[in-house]
């Protein structure tokens, strides 16, 4: 039995088994069964045919592009794929530990990483960054299509003790909370965001455990003393006694108020939608009481797609599924919002069914990608229009063009939809208005909001590329994480300034960024002004349990307060004082 002390932040006892999340690496760590090992061995093998097919193929690609001599560069990681020091030796850790795969991983990673930390040579050294590569794209095809926390915790057999290295509000807020007992954090404070939901959970937490990820095992019995700011190691049978199992007596989520639309405590309404990827998501979003679908991705088709068909009639139908599932609420379904290299890529993968770059190995975010990228090819972007509007008329849609500059894009854009809407109605279609409107999402276009408030129907302020193109930090770029500051007063002000533009042309406004997950971030929002906002579907409920405890006004004057500061530290202390604050009269 050892002890970690840490400090208290929602009371409370509970004992179970660890779980490991490792945020930075994205990588869960979890006992698995003893019948469950040979599966999970055999996810690792299919893993690695799957990469293997993948280097061949970008080995292909340049070698015909920019030669030989280039294309052996990834020889070492074909080589490296064989090396009884990766797969193999990740399938014995499995099988030894009784650890899921991604993890072994991760332990082969350390180990190698170690490894080369010692030698001299500096070539070598360098080769820490193939392995480190191979090992990425080892575990993303693992993975494949799972992503969010709430997606590898529903891999759990039973409620856990969360331990997380770092566990940021807007990945807290799309936990299944039903799955964790209780959390225990190396990094974080009274006032850290995750520290508030997991008080309006009823979920016992200690944070600011600085190793506690490291130290606890996976599978290892552990109690959070959410009183006492402790997590107990390997606790003898009376300890056990003693912890209360909260997760099993916490009532789940009464439905009526799931399902009821977003209020705060003095009866403003908010609007909250769902962001989605895939049409089955629908499901999630309805469930999570979504008022509709504020964002759909529609580039994530060509993630679904076997073969190269992502043409019109199957994407006619998806947005007819994704319209008639959701009416009568409305879909805003976003144009693609790819790269010239995604869809390269696609190309490349189309004869092994489909292809996908994640955004965070996408070669440029700054090229031609979004409606610059559809207006170059407009062949691509009327197949989409056509498809979207041939579908409109089975439920409430409204289309949304990605990655706007300037006026004359959307001009272009309205032109070009004017002009196909037309050829179908000459064809015999029926094609109701549809409303267009743009992201808002490079700071040009916030900066001409005015200008722009003239030629669209409505717009979606989109925080996570603004946020990255205003301070200029690249968004998946983990090294300048910290500069990537949601709550920078120059993104405050951008986000006011949308906000005014579209109140002076009574023009329709949302908010889409991951920032609205964070609902503490959230509540300051509301008080800038904002009344609608779309959001992953897991975050909804808890968004919707946290506005109904401020009041808008407060939040109003919070917002006036917090644009006199200087900086985004300032913001986050002066909104957590007020909802500390506010909490404390709720205890
Ligand atoms: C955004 O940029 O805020 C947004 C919602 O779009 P994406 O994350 O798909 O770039
Ligand atoms: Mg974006």
């Amino acid at each position: 039995m050892f002890r970690l002390t840490g400090i208290a932040v929602s009371p409370g006892v509970v004992s179970g088994r660890a779980v490991i999340l490792n945020q930075r690496a994205q990588v869960l760590r979890y006992q698995i069964g003893r019948g469950r090992i040979e599966r999970e061995v055999a996810r690792l093998d299919e893993s690695r045919e799957r990469s293997r097919q993948q280097l061949h193929d970008i080995r292909e690609r340049v070698a015909s592009r920019h030669g030989a001599d280039l294309a052996s560069l990834f020889d070492a990681q074909l080589l490296m794929l064989d090396d009884p020091m990766v797969v193999p030796r990740a399938a014995e850790i499995v099988r030894a530990q009784r650890v899921n795969p991604e993890w072994a991983l991760q332990q082969v990673l350390l180990d190698f990483n170690a490894l080369f930390d010692e030698v001299a040579d500096a070539y070598l050294r360098e080769r820490k960054g193939d392995v480190s590569d191979l090992i990425g794209r080892l575990t993303m095809n693992l993975q494949r299509g799972v992503t969010t926390p709430r997606e590898l915790l529903s891999a759990l057999d039973e409620p856990s003790v969360l331990v997380a290295d770092e566990l940021t509000p807007s990945m807290a807020a799309q936990l299944d909370w039903t799955k964790v007992r209780g959390i225990a954090t190396d990094a974080g404070s009274r006032t850290y965001h995750t520290a508030i939901l997991a008080r309006s959970f009823d979920v016992p937490a200690v944070v600011g455990l600085h190793d506690a990820s490291a130290r606890i095992e996976a599978g290892q019995i552990v109690i959070v003393d959410g009183d006492a700011g402790t997590l107990i190691a390997d606790p003898d049978a009376e300890q056990i006694a003693r912890a209360a199992h909260h997760g099993d007596d916490r009532p789940a989520a009464a439905d009526p108020a799931r399902q009821a639309p977003a209020r705060t405590a003095d009866e403003v309404a908010i609007r909250l939608e769902a962001n989605i990827e895939f049409p089955d998501d629908l499901a999630a979003a309805r469930y999570a009481g979504a008022e509709g679908i504020g964002l759909y991705r529609s580039e994530f088709l060509f993630a679904d797609v076997p073969g190269d068909d992502v043409g019109e009639e199957r994407q006619y139908e998806a947005y007819r599924k994704l319209l008639e599932g959701m009416a009568p609420a409305p879909v805003t379904v976003r144009t693609f919002d790819v790269d010239e290299h995604q869809l390269a890529q696609r190309a490349v993968d189309r004869s092994r069914g489909g292809g996908w770059i994640p955004d965070d190995q996408r070669a440029s975010r700054q090229g031609l990608r979004g409606l610059r990228l559809s207006l170059m090819r407009p062949e691509m972007f009327r197949t989409q229009l056509r498809a979207l509007l041939r579908a409109a008329s089975h439920g409430r849609l409204r289309i949304l063009v990605p990655f706007v500059s300037g006026v004359e894009q959307v001009r272009e854009a309205r032109r070009i939809a004017n002009a196909v809407a037309a050829e179908l109605a000459e064809r015999g279609t029926h094609v109701p208005q549809v409303p267009l409107g743009a992201m808002i999402e490079i700071p040009s276009a916030a900066y001409t909001a005015d200008l722009l408030a003239h030629e669209v129907d409505f717009f979606t302020i989109g925080t996570n590329d603004l946020i990255q193109y205003c301070l200029a930090v690249d968004r998946a770029d983990e090294r300048v994480s910290r500069l990537y500051q949601p709550l920078h007063p120059a993104i405050l002000r951008l986000v006011l300034m949308v906000r005014r533009a579209a109140v002076r042309r009574r023009l329709p406004l949302a908010l889409c960024g991951e920032m609205a997950s964070d609902p503490a971030v959230l509540t300051l929002l509301v008080g800038l002004g904002l009344r609608s906002f779309s959001m992953t579907p897991g975050a909804i409920t808890v968004a919707k349990q946290v506005l109904a405890e401020v009041r808008a006004a407060d939040m109003r004057a919070l917002a006036r307060r917090v644009l006199r500061l200087t900086t985004a530290d300032e913001v986050e202390r002066e909104l957590l004082a007020a909802l500390g604050r506010l909490s404390l009269t709720r205890e």
